[in-house]
């Protein structure tokens, strides 16, 4: 399926879980995650209107980067290893996958501008998923203070690929209620408005319970 067509559905579908929750559409950032594709696949997803978009590793977001460069915003959605930071650093608008004081640490020192972040929580506690437990989240933001560039502008999480609507609810709502209990601290460099929550196999929901960027391959530009 071309992207424009496979975009087209994803936006209708937004549209309803929006109308669902009471929501504006123009809430929701859909990060097209290119991992799985081809350089000219990535370029099929401007075309048809992606201004954003997602890498989870270092050598495909170098690669789609430098060809694509600034005809969209940049997001890195993987784990990052403290070594590589000094590659992305730069060059993303916004990195999904803070979880450890030591990347931090390294992010603070590599660049001399914020960088927007989204601190990422595990908060299924599956063990193959990266990401703070839910309790030691608000403790970790503020230890965050004492790094000028570390913004944190919102909570991420992967909820694990299951059918049960009621589970993945479960997991959204609970992400929405720590980023409201991080955002009522007021903390200024942790404004933790947004919501990075909604794969392709659960997406709609996540819109419905809140989600303002959602992150999508499979379902936009294939597998
Ligand atoms: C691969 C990936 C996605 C997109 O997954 P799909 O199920 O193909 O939509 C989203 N977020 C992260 C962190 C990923 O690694």
């Amino acid at each position: 399926m071309d992207v424009a067509t496979n975009l087209r559905h994803i936006k209708q579908n937004i549209e309803q879980a929006c109308a669902k929750s009471n929501r504006n559409p123009e809430e929701i950032t859909i990060i097209g995650v290119t991992k799985y594709v081809t350089i000219e696949r990535t370029e099929e997803a401007i075309n048809a209107g992606i201004k954003n978009l997602g890498e989870n590793r270092l050598e495909g977001f170098l690669e789609k980067h430098d060809c694509i460069q600034d005809k969209a915003s940049w997001h890195f959605i993987g784990t990052l290893q403290s070594r590589k930071v000094k590659e992305v650093v730069d060059k993303v608008d916004a990195i999904h996958s803070l979880d450890r004081m030591s990347l931090a640490q390294e992010i603070n020192k590599r660049t001399e501008t914020p960088v927007d972040c989204f601190v990422q929580v595990n908060v299924s506690g599956e063990e193959s998923k990266h990401g703070l437990a839910p309790d030691d989240t608000l403790s970790f933001i503020k230890e965050l203070e004492v790094f000028e560039n570390v913004r944190v502008v919102g909570l991420m999480t992967m909820a694990p690929h299951i059918d049960d609507k009621a589970h993945l609810r479960s997991i959204f709502r609970h992400l929405v209620s720590l980023r409201d209990n991080i955002k009522a601290e007021q903390l200024t460099y942790a404004p933790c408005e947004y919501l990075s929550m909604g794969m392709s196999n659960d997406y709609q929901l996540a819109v419905e319970e809140g989600a303002t960027h959602i992150r999508i391959g499979s379902k936009l530009v294939g597998s």
